[in-house]
């Protein structure tokens, strides 16, 4: 079986947390173009050198750029019992792309995890990731609960950074909700809770899919 599924929402709404928990269930690969963008940024490639500071500033990079990132990492064996996205699309033009290269797969699942601009904003302003794995910190404690590393905050995770990074999910990545909202396979999960509570409703959701 084939699960291929899409995370939606806003920063900070913990699709990047969710899809964590969720690749161990399905043992399905977690694709996070946001930590592909950052690991080559910190490797220094072509590919790195040409989004650092658009990454900076909260903007999207372009479309074609990361398609093809995109297009490159489905092709892979492991991608054959599906893949969990995470960022990504974040554009119609995104999602269109991403319709035609999973054309003949088995249908996508889109999970929209929900949460007001108020408590992304709060979110965000206090939220840490490891700088060594990049998994977000959970709960209390100097270090990274996965791998033992340091806890720093995100770069674009600024005050100013974060209210642009607000707008470009407004007008370009908010209109995928009616892109996707007519379909069978659309669901929309109640963010504002424990991680665990959001956890168990997205499995209830997807398993009712398949
Ligand atoms: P994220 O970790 O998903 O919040 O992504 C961090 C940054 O990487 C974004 O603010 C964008 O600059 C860039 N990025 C990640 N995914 C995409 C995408 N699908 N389209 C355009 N830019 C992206």
């Amino acid at each position: 079986m084939e699960l291929n599924l899409v995370m939606l929402g806003p920063p900070g709404a913990g699709k990047g947390t969710q899809a964590r928990q969720l690749r161990r269930k399905w043992n399905i690969p977690h694709i996070s173009t946001g930590a592909m963008l950052r690991e080559a940024v910190q490797a220094g490639t072509p590919l790195g050198r040409a989004v650092a500071v658009i990454m900076e500033s909260g903007d999207l990079i372009s479309d074609d750029m990361i398609t093809r990132v995109v297009a490159d990492r489905l092709s892979q064996s492991d991608t054959s019992t599906g893949f969990l996205l995470d960022g990504y699309p974040r554009t119609i033009p995104q999602a269109e792309s991403l319709d035609r290269l999973i054309a003949g797969r088995a249908p996508l699942i889109i999970v929209d995890i929900v949460l007001s601009e108020a408590e992304v904003v709060r979110r965000l302003a206090s939220r840490m990731v490891c700088a060594e794995c990049g998994a977000n910190a959970v709960g209390e404690g100097p270090a990274c609960h996965d791998c033992g590393g340091a806890l720093v905050p995100r770069a674009d995770d600024r005050e100013q950074v974060v209210l642009n990074r607000l707008k470009v999910y407004r007008e370009q990545t908010e209109p995928l909700i009616s892109y996707y909202g007519g379909r069978p396979t659309y669901c929309r999960i109640d963010g504002a809770r424990l991680p665990d509570d959001v956890t168990t409703d997205i499995i209830a959701a997807v398993e009712h899919h398949t």
